[in-house]
């Protein structure tokens, strides 16, 4: 059969094209598919949780300097 990545002649029961190095059958290519995605939803996640230690770390920081602020110490 012909690859349909490089056109190139390969065996009928490859699973990987040896001219591109393609995988040819899908039950191959699509774990590496959902690899990717999970890679991808890995950063998201990381991006995100980063985002809401940043806001929690704000939050906190002007509670702080709003409960000395009112306790009198003079911060700014
Ligand atoms: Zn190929």
């Amino acid at each position: 059969m012909l690859c349909p990545y490089c056109k190139g002649e390969i065996p009928d029961d490859a699973k990987k094209c040896m001219n591109c190095g393609e995988w040819v059958d899908p039950a191959y290519r699509k774990p590496q598919r959902e690899d990717k995605q999970g890679c991808l939803a890995g950063v998201f996640e990381l991006l995100s949780s980063v985002t809401w230690f940043a806001l929690l770390l704000i939050i906190a920081v002007i509670v702080v300097l709003l409960f000395l602020e009112h306790n009198g110490v003079d911060i700014f």
